[in-house]
């Protein structure tokens, strides 16, 4: 009864961290198989092993050349596609693995943050009107002009499996990872954290830049340019997870919906971020033009900035304080990029703090439904909470706090806005958290 349909399924480290995991995989894929589907297979390094690698080039060179670092990099995603395609003929299946690069996924020349500018599945596509079960190392890719290999940034396969689907018109991109889905907050903070049944894409898009990190950010951004449905869930468990669509469901996989789904809340989860620090340029002469002096040299080290705010300076009249937010990774070039410029710019000090934490509410029904920030306030203040820095967007409020405070904050706000569940749901199967 049930028509062929194409699915691309992701597996992360952590789902194939040893060669019991390998074979807990290729089991699943095969039962897929079995079912009479077409499966295509995208597959991340075997547990923490690119952090192994990063670790390992560290050792030999404190700034390893990005090219030969991405270079290296792919080496895990290799070993784990050919180790699987084993487990899978090994049951008695055909699988063949590919790298990025034979897999078609073209890239600009950005190392360790491509960008897809194209993919040309041809052997992959080949590969499965053959019968064979393709298996595709993530988180790859090859530059379009200079065909050095590339790889797209921590996180990267998710990207890989998206733009593989949407290439290949696949029906869905399953993501296994070591939970079940996308959850309201992360269990490890909020224990009564419940699992979403589905989500739209904007919404995962805030959460997933807010610090969730249960999917890449650009593999979001793709699914929803091309309208790929996208089914996070665990590799641990038969349970269904949450669906990433605008769409409904497709039929097809009625039995892989959650039954108990909630109804759509206002706020559809709590999200935090413990990676960003806070600089301030204390006392810059309040004239137009120096806010401009200053995002461009930020801009100009290629640092993205976050949340900004403009105060009457604390030091003196005619002058104010800018403050914003970056990634902490990013905060020695900035502020050394700063300070060569200070008498240019005219500021008098520079701060820097990166013992901040940012606290993010999202949900499409704030835009329709007054006093979702009061709400977030109140919890706050009730929870002892103090506010440094606020932005939002249509369906978003953002708050900086302490860093120490932020763990509350969470709890706080998922209370406030009746997102406990009656009991822990959460199950986290693998991974290290590394
Ligand atoms: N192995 C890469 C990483 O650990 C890519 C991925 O896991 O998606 O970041
Ligand atoms: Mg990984």
């Amino acid at each position: 009864m049930c028509e062929v349909s194409l699915v691309v399924q992701k597996f992360g480290g952590s789902s194939v961290a040893d060669a019991d995991g390998v074979k807990r995989v290729a089991k699943r894929i095969v039962e897929y198989r079995k079912a009479g589907h077409d499966v295509v297979v995208v597959v991340s390094a075997m547990g923490d092993s690119t952090d192994d690698l990063i670790d390992l080039a560290k050792e030999v060179s404190p700034l390893p050349p990005a090219r030969e670092l991405d270079m290296l990099l792919t080496a895990g995603e290799r070993i784990s596609m050919a180790v699987l395609a084993m487990a899978i003929a090994n049951l008695g299946y055909s699988a063949q693995s590919f790298t990025g690069s034979q897999a078609g996924v073209i890239t600009d020349e950005a190392f360790g943050r491509a960008r897809i500018i194209d993919v040309t599945p041809g052997r992959i596509q080949e590969a499965i009107d053959k019968g064979n079960i393709a298996i595709v190392a993530g988180f790859q890719g090859v530059s379009q002009n200079t065909k050095n290999i590339t790889t797209l940034g921590r996180g990267g396969s998710d990207t890989t499996a998206v733009a593989l689907a949407a290439a290949l018109g696949a029906d869905v991109c399953e993501i296994f990872s070591d939970v079940d889905g996308v959850f309201t907050a992360d269990p490890r903070i909020v224990p009564t954290a419940s699992q979403i049944g589905t989500i739209s894409y904007a919404e995962m898009l805030e959460l997933a830049a807010s610090g969730a990190k249960i999917l890449h950010l650009r593999a979001v951004e793709y699914a929803r340019r091309y309208g790929v449905p996208i089914h996070v869930r665990s590799s641990f468990s038969p349970h269904p997870g949450t669906w990433v669509t605008d769409e409904p469901v497709p039929p097809e996989f009625a039995d892989d919906v959650k039954k108990e789904a909630m109804e759509q809340a206002i706020i559809s989860g709590v999200a935090h971020d413990r990676s960003e620090a806070k600089l301030t340029v204390v006392g810059v002469p309040d004239v137009p033009g120096k806010a401009s002096e200053i995002f461009r040299i930020v801009a100009s080290e290629e640092i993205n900035i976050d949340m900004i705010v403009q105060n009457i300076s604390t030091t003196q009249n005619g002058r104010t304080d800018i403050s914003f937010t970056l990634p902490m990774s990013d905060g020695a070039k900035a502020m050394k990029a700063l300070e060569a410029q200070r008498d240019n710019v005219g500021f008098e000090d520079l701060r820097y703090d990166d013992q901040i934490g940012k606290l993010s509410v999202v949900g499409a029904g704030m835009r329709s439904h007054p006093g979702v920030t009061a709400t977030l306030f109140e919890a706050l203040k009730d929870a002892k909470v103090n506010i440094e820095m606020i932005s939002t967007s249509e369906i978003r409020i953002s708050v900086v706090t302490r860093a120490d405070a932020l763990d509350d904050a969470v709890r706080a706000a998922h209370t406030a806005y009746d997102l406990d569940g009656s009991e822990s749901e959460a199950i986290v199967y693998g991974g290290t958290g590394r």
